[in-house]
């Protein structure tokens, strides 16, 4: 039997250091704060320093207004901030900054080192911090400006830094906190180094075609058009795809709340409703700025304020789906007269009793509708019928169960991609476990797919081919999924099979193209046929 210990209060350190453990998980959460507090700064210039993806070295330099000795003292301390006074500021907060815990957390889980200048005519001061207690302060020769360097990032948190990945994926995670803020203020330049090579380096820009040019480059670009909607009270600005541009993957999706970058899936939606049946199942690059009285946002909902919650989420989201809609000038959705409207009206079986579905090649399914017939690609059609499941959640079932779990050894590439997104697989019906070292048991699939061994290490392999420079996104996974779930061509098909994959097609939002865009179905009326036979 397990002996029973005494309830204790924990000592005011380790409280702390597990406190400072759930808002600092990484070093990219490191970086964000630091370089936050840079802009915050009025920095034009930011610099961000690696060593080993942050786990021994993150330095971030700034040419900002810097700190008086008392200041930098203070700043160290929990709930110190120069930024708000009251809970009354909070309502009109316009920086980054405000709880003044990030410096304190940071501190206490590493050994932090300021050096910092209000004026470089006069001495500045370096204050040297281990462990969250204060160990040294001195003068200082240093031009305006503050240099945070953090070394040892959780020494004194083992369970924490075990968690850490690798170096490079680290760094990725740094990269895209970087490139967020750079996108965000286009006027500052920033430059990103990992153990002394350049990753990114970036001048001062004038505008943000130019801070995005530099970052994505010209193919990227020249697919954008820019977007300006509403008014000083909510607006929404920045560049999207051109309908005619949308690929099967983004290179950059990026959400910025009064140049916040943010996480907010309802706006994400209504992007991707404005766009409607253009996107075709791919996905769109987008970088949006919506900016609005800060009194409408609350940005305190999650302690690294990575979400931030709009007074009004329907208006938002019908604002934004307007805006891209009317900014990329594309029909509303209930207008009728696009093709898979018709495709969906259309798909009313001629005559129940003669319901007939007749499969060609084992391949397409040939089915009579009121009009005349359509031919529909099996694996296409399913690919599709699964993605929408997979993003809109609408799965009927709960995931099958393998009576043997799928066993398999992945890669390092494979294992990093994997461990990425190993929870929205879950939520998608692919729960998985470690099971030592890099090999992962497969123990459940999506309802009614058709997944193998081969399919699940096809599934891995290609996850880790997805640009990991951004997190993997839901689109970007279930269209993975959708791919290699679905029925393949050549694969036999009982007729109930056909009617069951037909009837769910056309309860899709967009039946009429598979999840790359390519065509699902094919509709022949009887008047191509009376014209093809020379009856007209
Ligand atoms: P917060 O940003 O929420 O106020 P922090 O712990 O991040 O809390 O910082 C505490 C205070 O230290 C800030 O309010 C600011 O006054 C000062 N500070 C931190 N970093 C810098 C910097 N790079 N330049 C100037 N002042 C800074
Ligand atoms: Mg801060």
């Amino acid at each position: 039997m397990t002996e029973r210990r005494p309830v204790r209060l924990l000592a005011a350190d380790t409280v702390q250091r597990i406190a400072a453990g759930e808002v600092i998980v990484r070093p990219a959460a490191v970086v964000k704060e630091l370089v936050e507090n840079a802009l915050d700064a009025g920095a034009n210039c930011v610099k961000v320093e690696l060593r080993e993806g942050g786990k021994n070295l993150i330095r971030v330099s700034d040419d900002g207004t810097g700190m008086s000795r008392d200041d930098v003292r203070l700043a160290v301390c929990h709930h110190a901030t120069s930024k708000i006074e009251s809970v009354d500021d909070l309502r009109r907060i316009t920086s980054f900054g405000f709880r003044g815990e990030a410096l304190a957390s940071i501190a206490a889980v590493s050994s932090l080192v300021i050096e910092t200048n209000t004026d470089p005519d006069r001495p500045g001061t370096r204050l040297e911090v281990e462990g969250g207690e204060v160990r040294d302060v001195r003068e200082i020769a240093r031009c305006r400006g503050t240099t945070v360097s953090v070394r040892a990032l959780f020494h004194n948190l083992p369970v924490r830094r075990s968690f850490l990945k690798s170096d490079s994926y680290e760094m990725r995670l740094v990269l895209e906190t970087v490139r967020a803020y750079a996108i965000a203020f286009p006027g500052v330049a920033f430059e990103l180094t990992a153990n002394g090579r350049p990753v990114l380096t970036l001048a001062a820009a004038e505008a943000i075609r130019e801070r995005l040019l530099a970052i994505f480059g010209k193919r990227v670009v020249e697919s954008l058009q820019e977007l300006r909607a509403g008014d000083a009270d909510l607006s929404l600005t920045g560049c999207l795809s051109a309908p005619t541009q949308v690929k099967g993957f983004y290179d950059i999706q990026a959400l910025f709340f009064n140049r916040r970058p943010v996480r907010n899936g309802a706006v994400v939606r209504a992007v991707y409703q404005g766009y409607g049946p253009m996107l075709a199942g791919g996905s769109p690059n987008f970088v949006l700025f919506l900016e609005t009285d800060p009194a409408r946002l609350d940005v305190n909902v999650h302690p690294t304020k990575q979400e931030v919650r709009f007074a009004d989420e329907r208006l938002l989201f019908d604002f934004v789906a307007e805006a891209v809609r009317t900014g990329l000038g594309i029909a509303r959705p209930e207008e009728p007269g696009g093709v898979a409207f018709e495709m969906m009206r259309g798909f009313e079986p001629a005559d129940a009793a003669a319901s007939g579905f007749w499969q060609l090649h084992n391949s397409y399914v040939l089915a009579q509708v009121a009009s005349g017939y359509v031919i529909v690609d099996q694996h296409a059609a399913h690919e599709r019928v699964i993605f929408e499941e997979l993003v809109e959640g609408k799965r009927s079932s709960p995931p099958q169960g393998l009576l043997f779990p799928i066993t398999v050894e992945l890669n390092a590439d494979e294992f990093e991609a994997y461990s990425r997104v190993a929870d929205r697989l879950a939520t998608m019906g692919i729960e998985t476990k470690v099971f030592s070292g890099r090999t992962v048991v497969v123990e459940t699939i999506p309802a009614g797919s058709f997944m193998g061994r081969d399919e699940i290490r096809e599934l891995f392999a290609e996850l880790a081919q997805v640009d990991s420079g951004q997190a993997v996104v839901e689109a970007g996974v279930a269209r993975l999924i959708a791919c290699k779930a679905a029925v393949k061509a050549g694969q036999r098909l009982a007729p109930a099979e056909m009617e069951s994959l037909l009837n769910r097609l056309f309860a899709c939002r967009e039946p009429y193209f598979c999840p790359h865009g390519r065509p699902v179905v094919l509709k022949i009326t009887l008047e191509d046929l009376e014209r093809k036979f020379g009856r007209t």
